[in-house]
C-alpha cells in the first residue's frame, strides 16, 4: 500500500513537471528548449534565408529546425516567437532593467509576469529571477 501510495505521488509529480517544461517552452521540444533560436544555425538560416545548406547539417538537425521556425518569424530585423517578440542576446539584459525600473522593486513577480506577456526566450524564467536576485532594492 505505502509502495503504491509513493507511486501515485511520484507520477503526479511528474506530471506536474511536464506541465511545468511545457508552460515554460510553450510548445519548444526538448532539442530546441536547450538552444538559444539567435545561436541556433539551422533555425537562423531557414529563418534568414529560408533555405538550407543541405551539406552543412544532417537530416535530423533540419528536420528540428523546421520544425522550431515554424513556430517562429520576422518580421524586418524582428524576430518573434509566436506573437512575442524574441530579443536578440545582448539586448535581454537592458530589457530587463528598464521593464522592472518601470514596474517597480517588489521582486519577481510583476517583472516576471511583464516579460512572460511580451516576450520570449528560452531561459527567459530563470534570466529575470537571476537578475532580480541581483537587484540590490528588491
Ligand atoms: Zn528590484
Amino acid at each position: 500500500m505505502v509502495v503504491e501510495a509513493q507511486t501515485m505521488v511520484n507520477e503526479a509529480k511528474n506530471r506536474q513537471r511536464g506541465k511545468n517544461v511545457e508552460i515554460m517552452g510553450q510548445g519548444e521540444d526538448d532539442q530546441s528548449r536547450q538552444m538559444d533560436i539567435w545561436e541556433d544555425n539551422v533555425s537562423m538560416e531557414l529563418l534568414i534565408g529560408g533555405h538550407l545548406d543541405t551539406e552543412l547539417y544532417d537530416t535530423t538537425n533540419m528536420e528540428r529546425g523546421k520544425k522550431r521556425v515554424m513556430k517562429y518569424h520576422r518580421s524586418k530585423d524582428t524576430l518573434f516567437f509566436k506573437n512575442l517578440v524574441v530579443p536578440r542576446l545582448v539586448e535581454r539584459r537592458i530589457l530587463i532593467e528598464k521593464i522592472h525600473k518601470e514596474i517597480g522593486h517588489f521582486g519577481e513577480m510583476w517583472t516576471l509576469d511583464e516579460v512572460k506577456k511580451r516576450f520570449f526566450w528560452h531561459d527567459r524564467i530563470e534570466f529575470v529571477k537571476k537578475f532580480i536576485r541581483m537587484c540590490e532594492k528588491c
